[in-house]
């Protein structure tokens, strides 16, 4: 991830300083001029779907369970992202093309914007086994009424594009 708030210049290593560019403040090199703009960093997140039921994992070091996903790589399609992230985290295999897209949500998460972009699966489109990756505390398919029942066990963004996937 690259949202983290510069200090030096990228292309020459002066230290910045702050001005009003475009209406909004931002970080300016003093030697060279460039304009350090920072941009909302995009996520591509995978609902898997059995019946009712949903596949979530359990990151390490955080309190909820999630929709499998992460950040593209700088050269990647969110919907490889997607993918890779899901094998990656839970084992299953999905192709891209199976892939179909069902929104783009924004969000902010410790003072950061995010636009959370989702696809959906059926399980049975897919392959492999669901086996918590190196990322993953735990991985199963929830139902989704326990989603529902117990709102702190799950992030409030996963919850929206669950809505939307479901029509509740
Ligand atoms: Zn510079």
């Amino acid at each position: 991830m690259v949202a983290v708030e510069p200090e030096y210049c990228h292309q020459c290593g002066e230290k910045l300083v702050v001005q009003t560019i475009h209406g909004r403040e931002r970080k300016v090199c003093p030697a060279c001029g460039h304009v350090h703009f920072r941009n909302a960093v995009p996520a591509a997140d995978v609902i898997v779907r059995d019946e009712t039921d949903v596949l979530l994992m359990e990151p390490f070091g955080r309190d909820a369970w999630e929709l499998p996903g992460g950040h593209p790589e700088i050269e990647e399609e969110p919907v490889d992202a997607a993918t890779r992230e899901l094998a990656e985290e839970t084992g299953v295999e999905a192709k891209p093309a199976d892939l179909r897209l069902l929104s783009v949500v924004h969000s902010t998460h410790r003072e950061l914007h995010y636009n959370m972009i989702t696809y959906v699966v059926d399980y049975e489109e897919t392959e492999g086994s669901v086996i918590p990756g190196e990322e993953a505390r735990d991985v199963k398919f929830w139902p989704l009424e326990r989603i529902f029942s117990s709102p702190a066990e799950t992030r409030q963004i996963d919850r929206r594009v669950l809505q939307l996937s479901f029509d509740r």
